[in-house]
């Protein structure tokens, strides 16, 4: 299907699954060499990581243990705007090499933050995995050590990426149509 309907907006196909997975694929591999020899925490981040996490995970061969975080958001009484929170790390990441697991980057507000507070709790090596990367979007210069692909700046859903909650289960990506 390359057009299809999500609530009110219409998307069409952007980067089919063949695609998807055949870049994991890659990406696993190249994890796997970065860290031969060594145990590494896979930390995706909720909702939108969940399935690129799983198909991440299955192809590193390392011994890998997966977790998962939220980060919340919410307007603060402060004039700043925005606070925000990590909810569910529940294991220590002390000593521990760590992959951080992003659906998208867009901004790099949510990354920046997390890239913050992860340093803080003293991991060997803190790495970040994206599957998708706006960089015309981009507003911050910390680097991205596993990106999938850079794509324009466009709205995208699909492969974990909802749009209004919906859309997370399509196997495909698909981004708003122009038409
Ligand atoms: P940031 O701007 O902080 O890098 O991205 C924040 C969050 O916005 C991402 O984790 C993702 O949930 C959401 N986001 C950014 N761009 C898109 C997009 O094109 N599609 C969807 N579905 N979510 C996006």
């Amino acid at each position: 299907m390359s057009k299809i309907q999500v609530n009110d907006k219409t998307f069409e196909i952007f980067l089919p699954k063949e695609k998807l997975n055949q870049r994991i694929s890659e990406l696993g591999k190249e994890i796997t060499q970065d860290f031969e020899g060594e145990e590494l925490i896979l930390l995706g981040i909720l909702n939108g990581s969940f399935i690129v996490m799983a198909d991440l995970a299955r192809s590193i061969e390392l011994p890998v243990s997966c977790e998962f975080l939220r980060i919340s958001s919410y307007s603060g009484i402060e004039s700043t705007g925005e606070v925000k929170s990590v909810l569910g790390l529940s294991v220590s990441i002390t000593g521990k090499n760590v992959v951080v697991v992003e659906d998208i980057v867009d901004t790099g507000i949510s990354m920046n933050y997390l890239i913050s507070h992860l340093s803080g709790l003293g991991p060997k090596k803190l790495s970040i995995a994206t599957l998708l990367f706006k960089r015309e979007a981009f507003r911050f210069n910390y680097p991205l050590h596993y990106v999938g692909f850079e794509i324009p700046n466009k709205f995208v859903v699909g492969f974990g990426l909802d749009y209004d909650g919906l859309g997370r289960n399509l196997p495909d990506i698909y981004q708003l149509s122009t038409t």
